[in-house]
């Protein structure tokens, strides 16, 4: 099955500018027959991490916020917290941060809300029965959500290669404890240096799976009884408990899209996506930095199918002449894998092929500009 992609360029005139090319393109997406009044509609974004200038401005979003109003949907813009403890890993200072970058009522006419409560713990168990996960656990809001539409920067990722539509869904819908499985195979470490022994992981774990070592006074994580919550990787005053990043790069691809199989089940016909090929930084907005371009802005491409409008963006993106003096060093010529070239080790594909073989969408894709 071939999916629709639709795509708007960068050119803009006195009666066309970015505000009404997202208006046009959600709509040839079919954005009306998805929207029905009153239905609680989460615009699904990435803030950024303090320091990132990257992510999506939030002037960009209003437009879509003005849509799903007209549809006489509700609209709340949402994230999740991260699972690393930085500028966004709880709700008070996500929020904090979000405000610093512009999310707000006046700008957006929307309230913003974090999807997985104080503590990324508030979710929902979906049953998905896949290969790795029977269940997933996806953020309550965005579980709650009638419809969704996923605004997502493309660019870059160290760890499926490039970050898009179903990266936004699968990590970006997950809970705390669902990024830690997504990540990792086995429980966070105590980073033995940094730990003071003050016992406060003890008090807060779930399940009784940390004790003090009596001859070093440090904490120490039990395997066995830990059920991988993660909450005390957020909880550790000192930052002493970290992620195990064990997971190889193709088992992370297809757990992170049993997750946006998740994300969207119960609404899959009344989820959105948009991507914007601006600002295409060679790494994730979850950093406190963004370096260069690697192209130049491409444009914004939109559609139902989230497999389809990521595969036609890597496809732009790695037909495009790379940018010198990015981190593409000298490999810019236009075809060139610009995916492979800043992460030689991963295969972006796999993402897109797993997504196609559980059925969350299709490859193969017709470009219609708008
Ligand atoms: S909370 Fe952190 S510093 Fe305190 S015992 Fe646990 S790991 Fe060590
Ligand atoms: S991940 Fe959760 S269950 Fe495991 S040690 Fe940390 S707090 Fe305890």
């Amino acid at each position: 099955m071939t999916s629709k992609v639709y795509m708007a360029d960068l050119r803009a005139s006195f009666k066309d500018n970015m505000m009404t090319k997202i208006t046009r393109l959600l709509e040839a997406a079919g954005i009306a027959e998805g929207i029905r009044p009153h239905s609680l509609t989460a615009i699904k974004l990435h803030f950024g991490e303090e320091g990132n200038a990257s992510f999506i401005r939030p002037i960009l979003v209003r437009p879509v916020v003005d849509l799903i109003h007209k549809l006489e949907g509700k609209a709340f813009v949402t994230d999740t917290n991260t699972l690393y403890v930085g500028s966004r890993s709880d709700a008070v200072k996500h929020l904090e941060t979000a405000t610093r970058h512009g999310f707000n009522f006046p700008v957006l006419n929307a309230p913003v809300l974090i999807a997985d409560g104080l503590i990324g713990n508030s979710v929902h168990s979906i049953d998905v029965d896949l290969m790795h996960f029977q269940e997933v656990k996806i953020a309550s809001e965005i579980v709650n959500a009638d419809a969704m539409v996923v605004m997502s920067h493309f660019k870059g990722h160290e760890l499926p290669g490039f970050g898009g539509a179903l990266k936004n869904l699968g990590m970006g819908c997950a809970g705390r404890e669902g990024k830690l499985a997504q990540h990792a195979n086995i429980s966070p470490k105590v980073t033995r240096k940094r730990c003071v022994g003050c016992g406060q992981c003890l008090e807060w774990c779930p399940a009784q799976a940390i004790s003090i070592d009596q001859e070093s006074g440090k904490a120490v994580i039990d395997n066995e009884p830990c059920i991988g919550c993660g909450e005390c990787i957020l909880i550790c005053p000192q930052g002493a408990i970290n992620v195990r990043w064990t997971e190889t790069g193709s088992i992370f691809q297809e757990k992170m899209i049993e997750y946006a199989y998740g994300a969207c089940a119960g609404k899959r016909e009344r989820c959105f996506f948009i991507n914007f090929v601006i600002q295409v930084s060679p790494a994730c907005d979850c950093y406190n930095h963004n370096d260069m371009p690697v192209v130049a802005d491409i444009g914004i491409l939109a559609s139902k199918d989230p497999v389809a409008l990521d595969q036609a963006c890597a496809d732009l993106v790695v037909a495009a002449p790379g940018l010198p003096g990015s981190a593409l060093g000298d490999e810019l010529a236009p075809g060139c894998d610009k995916f492979k070239v800043l992460y030689p080790e991963i295969d972006w594909h796999l993402q897109l092929a797993y997504a196609e073989k559980i059925g969350l969408g299709s490859c193969s894709y017709e470009l219609e500009k708008v």
